[in-house]
């Protein structure tokens, strides 16, 4: 079918030296591939900056929980992955092979990431905010080989069920204390015994590079595999977007887990040489503007949830931290509201620009420029973009009739997954007609800016995490007391929506504030409290379709009922949660 001219943008802004709409894929091809195509994540990131001459420049500055310091630079951080991957490579580790990290922000989650590339392993980061049944389920589908993970956060979710893990071999851990427990390994001292010699792994761009684990509506959770040739799309949009380079000190807040963490604030600004502020704390609105005040961020990469809960410690505290540093901020995960980038812009005083893209995507695919950004919009296809909204029609896509329809990319990107995990049925499904399907309804307005509308199916979006009901709903099936169960996101002022959940009790069981106490401890213990359910409602009975399918929506039309959460209780930071 021939769908109207797709969204896709020519026109180079004015206005911000910094962005250069015309570095595309081909200039990005030209500095990081090699003979036949070989492109290698680790390599561009870090190493052809030392080849190049600026092993010296500043490639991390850690701040530590208690504040404390250190500076990496590019020639250590490229021998402290060649050890990485000299380690990797003694303990068996082959290319394909899948490392699983459970780390939060901090030089190890570097180390461990561009030492897998340089084997041509696969990096899979997992929240650490999650509790161990989604730990589990993530790990059984990816079928780790290694696994790195803070020792605490290992023996408290994952320790219980190692042995069930058919294919993992070795088990890395920071410790806790001096050394780690028997039966565990040392990471770092792993590293410091290794060799600093070998050369990275010659990869393909399609050769799978990283794996993230996004939420299905159905069924279990969706590993998106992407490919080395990812790093070209990092490349271009870190140019077309934030306008990165070497001068540049960049600051991501997304906690690894979420993409946003592997492609932002890690990949793109190394590729482009920056230095990258990594705070290993949780969401601090004194300690962010203090951030953003003493290292000088240039440019930062947020989240809608943080704007607001920033908004909340008011305008006068952002103001008194106004730095002449910052050039840019932009934000992702969740539509950033025309209010919120105004008062961005307002207290900052810098452009604060909505991005859109989402796990599958791997990159940046539409967003806001400094010049000509419709506030309250996703902005505008970046170069070679192609996005159409479209309804699904049998096995292929049609144009919209009323405007407001499904998104799809031209599947022609780079950074696209290339598969889910295990999936092929679903990894199809996703695909129609050469486009790729967002799940995202959206509308295009005259001027060919994006508006989001909401999603196509029943992911909750809280603090710009994706949760899909289906796993919530599994994990308080196990209490005895849950005969039935729906969850749905009831809207929140602050974090979008939360997961709450409607529960039909089994015969024996009697409703009241105790039960709902155990339920909603058993969902945090499980789950983890980023995303278990909020609050539990009792029926008497499910609402359902004729097929017995439970009526989500209308279980979220009486959750949209209830007045908001006004406890202000402030719930983890969206992309930035503590482990617990
Ligand atoms: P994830 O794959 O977890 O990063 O979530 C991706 C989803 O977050 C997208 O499909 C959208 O539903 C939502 N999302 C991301 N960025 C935006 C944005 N700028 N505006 C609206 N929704 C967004």
């Amino acid at each position: 079918m021939v769908l109207p001219k797709a969204g896709t943008s020519a026109a180079a802004p004015s206005g911000d030296d910094a962005i250069q709409m015309n570095f595309g894929l081909d200039q990005a091809r030209a500095l990081l591939c090699g003979s036949g195509g070989a492109v290698n994540m680790a390599a561009a990131s870090v190493d052809r900056h030392v080849a190049a001459g600026a092993g010296a420049h500043t490639a991390l500055v850690c701040i530590g929980r208690h504040e404390e310091r250190r500076s990496v630079s590019y020639a250590e951080l490229a021998e402290m992955s060649d050890r990485a991957a000299a380690m990797l490579r003694g303990l068996g580790t082959r290319p394909g092979d899948v490392v699983a990290v459970l780390l939060g922000r901090g030089l190890d989650l570097y180390v461990a990431a561009l030492g897998a590339w340089k084997v041509g392993a696969v990096f899979c980061p997992l929240f650490t905010s999650f509790g161990p049944g989604p730990l589990r389920s993530r790990l059984e589908l990816a079928g780790a080989r290694v696994l790195i993970a803070a020792e605490g956060a290992y023996q408290r979710k994952v320790a219980a069920y190692r042995d069930a893990l058919a294919g993992l071999e070795h088990v890395l851990v920071i410790p806790e204390g001096e050394s780690c427990e028997d039966g565990l390994a040392d990471f770092r001292a792993l590293i410091a015994a290794a060799p600093p010699a070998g050369a990275p792994a010659v990869t393909a761009a399609a050769d799978p590079a990283f794996l993230h684990f996004t939420s299905g509506t159905t069924g279990t959770p969706k590993g998106a595999v992407h490919g080395h040739g990812a790093v070209l799309s990092h490349l271009a949009t870190g140019r077309q977007v934030f306008g990165l380079s070497p001068d540049d000190v960049y600051w991501c807040t997304a906690e690894p887990g979420w993409i946003t963490s592997t492609a932002y604030g890690l990949v793109a600004p190394l590729v482009a040489g920056c230095t990258v502020v990594v705070d290993e704390a949780g969401f601090d609105p004194r300690r962010w503007y203090d951030i953003l005040k003493d290292e000088r961020v240039s440019v930062w990469y947020t989240t809608p949830t943080c704007i607001r809960m920033m908004m909340r410690f008011g305008a006068a505290l952002a103001r008194s931290y106004r730095t002449n540093s910052l050039r840019l901020a932009a934000s992702v995960g969740e539509p950033l509201s025309a209010d919120a980038a105004h008062w961005g812009e307002r207290t900052l005083g810098v452009p604060f620009l909505d991005t859109w893209w989402q796990t599958e995507t791997g990159a940046i695919a539409i967003a806001n420029r400094p010049s000509g950004a419709k506030p309250g919009s996703m902005g505008l296809p970046l170069p070679g973009i192609e996005a159409a909204v479209v309804t699904r029609q049998g096995k292929g896509v049609a144009a919209a009739a009323d405007g407001v329809g499904e998104l799809a990319l031209k599947a022609d990107l780079p950074s696209l997954f290339t598969a889910y995990v295990g999936d092929p049925e679903r990894t199809r499904a996703a695909f129609a007609d050469g486009w790729y399907l967002t799940g995202d309804l959206v509308r295009r307005d005259e001027d060919g800016y994006f508006w989001f509308v909401g999603r196509a199916d029943d992911m909750i979006k809280t603090a710009a995490q994706t949760v899909g009901p289906f796993e919530l709903e599994s994990a308080l099936l196990e209490h005895p007391a849950v005969a039935e169960i729906g969850v749905v996101g009831r809207p929140d002022p602050l974090v979008r929506e939360v997961p709450v959940a409607f529960v039909a009790l089994n015969p024996g069981f009697e409703e009241g504030e105790a039960l709902r106490a155990e339920l909603l401890t058993f969902a945090r213990q499980e789950l983890g409290a980023a995303i278990a359910p909020r609050d539990i409602h009792f029926v008497e009975t499910m609402p359902k379709t004729s097929t017995g399918k439970i009526l989500r929506r209308e279980l979220k039309a009486r959750a949209a009922s209830e007045p908001a959460d006004e406890s202000g209780v402030v719930p983890p930071c969206p992309g930035h949660f503590d482990d617990e």
